[in-house]
């Protein structure tokens, strides 16, 4: 089940995703690579240990102050993490469209409310999940032999392959490859087998959740979007 990805999240995606400072859906992405990738499950562990390290070495005075917000890093930590990064991976398997497709878990509990499909252009097919205020994430199914119009984005655009294949104008990508697209590229994929994919993107319309974010203490606002996911 295991295959070997040739294109991971950055250094700095993996400290933190460690960290947890990620957005629900950013990490939901990583989680998923992690648990396909054994190489970023070694360096994340390894992040993990550092970041740990580093904070038993801090001062008492900023250890107090960071415990609040460490606490919340760990209500925020979906389950889905720890399980993935100890020993070997598990799947579910699910149906989409045509396809029954093994997903990994951290992906498999965002689908509890299961996926409501929308026909694009080019045989794409693309269903919505909200994981949190600050990206958008979705599922892209790409029928065999599609392809999408050339685009580019606004933001930052990962891209998780689940299934299948797909490639464009800088590479082809298999299953468990971690692709990111900044706004400087533009690109068209596509698919002659057919590929299923979950793809994160920076939603540029973060600027009210930004104001939100600083008028609202940010272990509330961490602490009422954990909630908001268990009660979904
Ligand atoms: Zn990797």
């Amino acid at each position: 089940m295991i295959s070997k990805a040739k294109f991971h999240p950055s250094t700095k995606q993996l400290k933190e995703f460690a960290a947890g400072t990620l957005s629900g859906g950013m990490n939901v992405a990583i989680s998923a690579h992690v648990e396909l990738c054994e190489v970023c499950r070694h360096q994340t562990s390894e992040f993990e240990t550092k970041a740990a390290i580093d904070w038993l070495q801090t001062s008492e005075e900023t250890k107090s102050s960071d415990y609040a917000d460490m606490i919340s890093n760990i209500i925020c930590q979906p389950q889905q993490k720890s399980g993935g990064l100890e020993g070997s991976p598990s799947f579910t398997e699910i149906h989409m469209l045509d396809r029954s497709v093994s997903l990994p878990k951290a992906l498999a509990k965002a689908l509890s409310n299961g996926l409501v499909w929308k026909k694009l252009v080019g045989g794409i097919n693309q269903a919505k999940i909200n994981l949190d205020d600050e990206t958008q994430c979705e599922f892209i199914y790409m029928k065999p032999g599609s392809q999408t119009p050339v685009h580019k984005h606004q933001g930052t655009e990962i891209t998780l392959v689940l299934d299948g294949s797909f490639s464009d104008d800088f590479g082809q990508y298999e299953r468990s490859d971690f692709i990111i697209r900044t706004e400087r590229d533009v690109h068209q994929p596509r698919s002659d087998e057919g590929c299923l994919c979950f793809a994160v993107l920076d939603s540029p319309l973060t600027f009210t959740k930004g104001i939100a974010r600083l008028l609202n203490p940010i272990n509330n606002y961490r602490f009422r979007r954990s909630a908001a996911h268990r009660t979904n």
